[in-house]
C-alpha cells in the first residue's frame, strides 16, 4: 500500500531527528516579523537567528512549517504543484554542518528513506557553485547530465528583498525518463517536479542590494509535502494525494458531479475550492480574519474565489452557506497540521459562514445593478438607433466594487442582447493594475526592521477577486 502524507512528514522529521535535530512544532502562518506579511518558508521563523541576532538554542532542527504563497494563487490547479498553502518540511543547521552533510542527507532522504529511484532524480546547483556540482558529482555520484547549473532566478535562495539568502541546490524527480537527456527543461511541469530546495544560507542581502556575509554559515532547506506525496503516491497531481483529494471529493459530492469523471474546467474549480479552503482555514486558525487590508484582505479574496468557484459549480450551501461545510473536512484532516485547529473549529466555521453570506449579498447587489445598466443601455439604444452596449467602466464597476467576473457580465447581458465593451474593460483594468503597482512600490513590502508591512498596506490597492497582489516577498 502507498504511504500516507502524514507518514511521510512523520519520517522525514523522525530521519532528522536521528541526525542530531530537534524536532520542532510549526511556527504561526503569521510571522514574527513585519518584513513579511505571511509565513512563506520553513526558515522564517529561524531568520533572527540566521541573522546572529538571537543565539541559536540548538545546533540542528527539523520542523513541518504551515506555508502561504499568494504569489502562487494563479497557478492553483494550472500547474501540478503549486498550492496557496502548502507544508514545508526542513531540517536546519544554525552555524552547525554545511552544504557537504546537506547534500548527503538529502540524498539519503529520498533515495533510501523515500525509495525514490537514483536514476529519476536531477540536480540543479547555482551556476557559479563548483563546490556543490562536485559534492553530487564526486561524493554522491550524480552523472553530469543530469546536474544543472541555474542562474539566480532559480537557485539564489532569499526570503525577501533582504535577509538571510544564498546558493541554493534542488532536487527534480523526474516522471518521464524515457524523454532523454537532451534539452531538458527542469522546469517543464509535465515532466518533473522540484521537491527538494537546499539553501546554503551564507549572506546578508542588505537594502542597498549588497551581499554582507553571514557570521556562520547555515543550511536551511525545504522539501514539500505534497509533493513528496505526490510522487510516491503515484498520482497525476497534488490535488490528488491524501491531503486533499478527501476535500474534492467533499466538494463534487456537493456539486453533484464525480470528480474522476469531470472535465479539466471543473477539475480546475474543485482544485482552487480544495486548494483556498486549506488557506483561510489555518490563516483564520492562526487568527487572520476577513478584513480590507493586509493579511485579512489575503482570507478575503480567497474566501471569495471559493464563493465564486463554489457557485459556479452549482453548490447549494446550508443556510446560504457552503464553504463551513467544506471546510469541516479540511478541519478533519488537520490532526497532525495544526492540533488547534479543532479546538477553534467553531469559531473558524462561524467566521467563514459570516464572510460568505455577506459575499453573496454583494454579488447580489450587484445583479440589481446590472439589470439597472441592461435596462439603461437598452432604452438609449432604442432612442439613438445603435447597438445596445455596456460601457467598459460599467463592467468594471460590477467587477471591482461587486465581485462580478467580467464573463458573468457578458453572459448575462447578452442574455438580454446586450454587447460589453471588452476592450474598455481591459482598459479600466489595466488602470487599476498600474495604481496598484504603484502603491507597492511606495509600500516597500520588505524594509528590514522598517515600520509594520500590515500597516502599510492601502486599502485601495484592491485589483480585483482574481488576483492577490499582496505578497510580500520575492522568491525563486
Ligand atoms: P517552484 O519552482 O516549483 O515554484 P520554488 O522554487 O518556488 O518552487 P522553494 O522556494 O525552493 O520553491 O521552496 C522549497 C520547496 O517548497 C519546493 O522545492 C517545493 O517542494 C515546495 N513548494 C514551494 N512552493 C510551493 C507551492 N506553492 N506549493 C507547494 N509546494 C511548494
Ligand atoms: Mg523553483
Ligand atoms: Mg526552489
Ligand atoms: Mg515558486
Amino acid at each position: 500500500s502507498l504511504i500516507s502524507g502524514d507518514s511521510i512528514r512523520q519520517r522525514f522529521l523522525d530521519f532528522y531527528a536521528s541526525r542530531g535535530h530537534k524536532i520542532i512544532p510549526s511556527a504561526s502562518l503569521v510571522p514574527d516579523d513585519p518584513t513579511v506579511l505571511l509565513t512563506i518558508a520553513g526558515m522564517l521563523p529561524f531568520k533572527p537567528i540566521f541573522l546572529g541576532k538571537i543565539p541559536r538554542q540548538v545546533p540542528r532542527a527539523t520542523t513541518a512549517q504551515r506555508c502561504i504563497r499568494t504569489n502562487d494563487v494563479e497557478n492553483v490547479g494550472r500547474t501540478a504543484r503549486h498550492h496557496t498553502f502548502f507544508e514545508m518540511l526542513g531540517n536546519f543547521s544554525f552555524g552547525d554542518y554545511f552544504k557537504k552533510e546537506a547534500i548527503l542527507w538529502s540524498w539519503e532522504l529520498s533515495t533510501k528513506e523515500f525509495g525514490l529511484p537514483p536514476e529519476r532524480l536531477w540536480i540543479s546547483v547555482f551556476e557559479d557553485d563548483d563546490e556543490a556540482f562536485e559534492i553530487w558529482h564526486n561524493e554522491v555520484g550524480i552523472p553530469v547530465e543530469h546536474i544543472k547549473r541555474m542562474g539566480e532566478d532559480d537557485n539564489f535562495w532569499m526570503s525577501g528583498a533582504t535577509g538571510p539568502c544564498g546558493p541554493c541546490s534542488e532536487i527534480y524527480y523526474d516522471f518521464h525518463p524515457e524523454r532523454g537527456t537532451a534539452d531538458v527543461d527542469l522546469g517543464d511541469d509535465t515532466r518533473f517536479i522540484e521537491f527538494y530546495n537546499l539553501v546554503f544560507m551564507e549572506y546578508n542581502k542588505k537594502d542597498d542590494g549588497t551581499l554582507e556575509p553571514l557570521k556562520q554559515k547555515n543550511i536551511d532547506t525545504g522539501l514539500g509535502l505534497e509533493r513528496m506525496a505526490r510522487i510516491l503516491q503515484k498520482v497525476p497531481n497534488n490535488y490528488e494525494t491524501d491531503l486533499i483529494y478527501p476535500i474534492l471529493e467533499k466538494a463534487s459530492a456537493m456539486a453533484n458531479i464525480s470528480y474522476p469523471l469531470a472535465d479539466e474546467q471543473t477539475k480546475l474549480k474543485l482544485k482552487v475550492i480544495g486548494d483556498h479552503i486549506r488557506a483561510i482555514v489555518y490563516l483564520i486558525s492562526d487568527g487572520v480574519l476577513p478584513s480590507n487590508i493586509g493579511r485579512g484582505y489575503v482570507v478575503r479574496r480567497l474566501i471569495r474565489r471559493v464563493v465564486r468557484a463554489g457557485r459556479s459549480l452549482g453548490i447549494e450551501g446550508v443556510e446560504g452557506a457552503f464553504s463551513p461545510v467544506i471546510a469541516e473536512k479540511v478541519i478533519e484532516l488537520s490532526t497532525h497540521i495544526d492540533s488547534d485547529v479543532k479546538i477553534k473549529a467553531p469559531r473558524i466555521l462561524e467566521e467563514l459562514k459570516k464572510e460568505e453570506l455577506n459575499f453573496v449579498q454583494t454579488l447580489e447587489r450587484g445583479e440589481t445593478l446590472l439589470e439597472k445598466m441592461l435596462w439603461d443601455a437598452l432604452s438609449n439604444a432604442e432612442k439613438s438607433g445603435t447597438v445596445p452596449c455596456l460601457s467598459g467602466k460599467e463592467a468594471f464597476l460590477l467587477y471591482d466594487t461587486f465581485g462580478f467576473p467580467v464573463e458573468l457580465t457578458t453572459e448575462i447581458a447578452e442574455e438580454q442582447g446586450v454587447t460589453v465593451d471588452m476592450n474598455g474593460f481591459d482598459i479600466e483594468m489595466e488602470n487599476q493594475r498600474r495604481l496598484s503597482r504603484a502603491a507597492h512600490n511606495v509600500v516597500k513590502l520588505a524594509v528590514e526592521d522598517g515600520a509594520n508591512v500590515t500597516d502599510n498596506i492601502s486599502e485601495t490597492e484592491f485589483v480585483g477577486y482574481d488576483t492577490l497582489s499582496t505578497q510580500a516577498v520575492v522568491e525563486s
